[in-house]
């Protein structure tokens, strides 16, 4: 996730894409960095000499404001650049990883968003023809591939063509050279990329939030394929080299909508982003065919792992209820004990940690203050300290012996959503890892996986088919004062997020429970009058949790049920069904949150909250 601005022709492009980056700054906001070409006029004519020109860059970890004051003295005549902000995936945000980044030759510049899942293979390759690398980039892997490409009569277009069909993983890129100042190449898969088309002059951006105030003409870029821009034309292929014809067509919604991809809130909109956040999560970590996994920042720490006699589990709220997950995960697959505990209750008792123990730190941010003292104490104990975090180079990214980046993209909306779907997956990824160099077959391993990249499917096709159920639930239940949330085995830690979502942003007070827990005190409070909203997918409990049902339904609760689409028998026990595809046990979660995270979005708009930003919370909590 990042955003990426281009523009060629008649005006000064430094201001135009400063503008354009920080419209984009929500998408990635840790460094920035622009790539300027100038042509160099050899009469006083201002007729350019050919081959002529000059490219510079300049780029900063920071916000865009930080960038701006960094080319505040440089000489604003050029008319063709680049302007990229990032949201780290592969090396931790700083001046050097922050792009523009250029070939080995220093001609090219290149802007990316998305990840290269095979640039290590590729980097390997190149440093044996004898590149030097200075970051620690995916990105700058691409910029040298698409040096080795050009020149000997292959152009800029068809050298990153050609260096884009060597690479697998997602991009949206923007290239540059001085050896060919009249022209921006750009292409995108898996990434956003829009053309703007001016007149004589033409933009380039992730979103059409950053050039909309130039032009209202796009086209759309759509996967495979690439655009060569010049300030009067746009000319596109697809990477293998086909000619595409692309429609210019007008931008109609207002500013604010596009910034939030059409959506009215950032939750929703973060929420609709599920499928391809779980994809990004896993993206280049699994083996299909050895029923495997891998994840790079745990590689060095395998054999404590494998050996490990307690895994810790620590965090805060969302991340929370993802570590109770990851719990059962993890000792069903590793079978290795695991403790999950609140980090505000570690860092202030004297837990009992032992060389033996290895600590897993959840956090989104990577800054929960909590979350961070917690690891702090438990490293000081001995504890080895790995992170599942989201934002890379955050102190608990930075302070714990290695970990695995969740890589969801920025959340905004404060109410977490697609960090715990992702967190839920990594914690599957790893549980799978451990298992298989255990006691997991590579037959059971292969099932996992092939459940596991059906989920993005499966997640959609949830979006799409609950909204109108959920509507109906909103409608009849807006003025209801309290929620009852129940769910067994992976389902409960559910029960606790569906809960903690609907009181943070609905301001509706909810309680989740194990549903065989409820008979020990919470029944008291079922009347007539109470919503219970039970999690009951066809799972290993799902004959148990039937019968928490009629628990409820003896005593006159409201039932909304979570139930799988196959289930027959559930419709005459519930007020309300809300449907989702089957999965294996401890996949569900990934699936049965959706609805719930929908309901108390509908639910909080329904009752005039303002979701994104819920009274009394903040999004990182960095205080204790
Ligand atoms: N993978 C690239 C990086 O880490 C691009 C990340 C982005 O989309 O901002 O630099």
């Amino acid at each position: 996730m990042c955003g990426i601005v281009g523009y060629i022709g008649h005006r000064e492009a430094t201001p135009i894409i400063l503008a354009g980056l920080k419209r984009l700054e929500y998408r990635g906001y840790d460094s920035a960095g622009i790539a300027l070409i100038e042509r160099h006029h050899t009469n006083g004519n201002h007729v350019p000499s050919t081959n002529s020109a000059t490219l510079s860059i300049r780029k900063c970890k920071g916000k865009v404001n930080q960038l701006e004051d960094l080319i505040r003295n440089m000489p604003k005549t050029s008319m063709l650049g680049i302007g990229h902000t990032r949201w780290a995936t592969h090396g931790a945000p700083s001046d050097i990883n922050s792009h523009p980044h250029t070939d080995q030759t220093g001609r090219i510049a290149i802007i990316h968003n998305g990840i290269i899942e095979n640039y290590s293979a590729i980097k390997e390759t190149l440093v044996e023809r004898g590149h030097h690398f200075e970051s620690e980039t995916d990105t700058e892997v691409l910029a040298h591939l698409i040096g080795e490409f050009y020149g000997d009569g292959r152009n800029l277009t068809e050298a990153v063509r050609l260096a884009l069909n060597e690479v697998i993983g997602a991009y949206g890129v923007a290239v540059v050279s001085k050896d060919s100042p009249d022209e921006i190449v750009c292409a995108r898969k898996g990434s956003p990329i829009v053309i703007g088309v001016g007149d004589n002059e033409n933009f380039i951006a992730s979103d059409a939030a950053a050039i909309v105030s130039y032009t209202r003409n796009v086209i759309y870029l759509s996967d495979n394929e690439i655009a060569t821009i010049t300030r009067d034309s746009v000319k596109t292929r697809t990477i293998g080299d086909v000619e595409v014809t692309k429609d210019v067509e007008a931008i109609t919604i207002k500013l604010e909508e596009i910034e939030k991809g059409g959506y009215e809130h950032f939750m929703l909109k973060e929420i609709h982003e599920q499928p391809s956040t779980v994809r990004d999560a896993m993206r280049g970590r699994v083996i299909e065919e050895e029923g495997s996994i891998v994840l790079g920042g745990l590689r060095n720490h395998l054999p404590r792992l494998r050996n490990a006699k307690r895994i810790l589990i620590t965090a805060c709220g969302t991340s929370y209820h993802a570590a109770l997950i990851g719990k059962y995960m993890l000792e069903q697959l590793a079978q290795i004990p695991v403790d999950v505990e609140y980090a505000s209750e570690f860092r202030y008792r004297n837990p009992v940690v032992t060389e033996g123990d290895v600590m897993f730190v959840i956090s989104q941010s990577g800054e929960t203050a909590d979350t961070l003292a917690a690891m702090r104490e438990a490293k000081r104990k001995g504890a080895l300290a790995l992170g599942i975090v989201n934002v890379v180079g955050s102190t608990i990214a930075r302070e714990s012996d290695g970990g695995v980046y969740i890589h969801a993209g920025p959340e905004i909306g404060v109410a977490s959503t697609k960090a715990f779907t992702s967190q839920v997956t990594v914690f599957a990824l790893l549980s799978i890892m451990l298992g298989r160099m255990k006691s997991l077959s590579v037959v059971d391993g292969k099932e996992l996986i092939r459940a596991l990249l059906a989920l993005p499917g499966q997640i959609n096709q949830i979006l799409e088919s609950s909204e109108p159920v959920i509507q109906e639930i909103v409608k009849e239940f807006k003025d209801a004062d309290h929620f009852l949330y129940l769910g067994r085995g992976y389902n409960y830690p559910v029960a606790l997020e569906g809960a903690l979502k609907l009181k943070e942003i609905s301001y509706i007070h909810a309680e989740g429970y194990p549903a065989a827990e409820m008979k020990h005190g919470p029944i008291a409070l079922i009347d007539n009058d109470m919503p219970v909203v039970v999690i009951a997918p066809h799972d290993d409990v799902y004959e148990k949790v039937l019968s928490n049902i009629q628990e409820v339904r003896a005593r006159g609760g409201r039932l909304i049920i979570i139930a799988s689409d196959s289930d027959k028998r559930i419709e005459k026990l519930a007020e309300k069904v809300i449907r989702i595809p089957e999965t294996i046990s401890m996949l569900l979660p990934i699936l049965s949150v959706i609805p719930l995270q929908l309901l108390s979005y509908y639910m909080a708009r329904e009752r005039g909250a303002n979701v994104d930003q819920p009274r009394n919370l903040a999004k990182s909590v960095t205080v204790e």
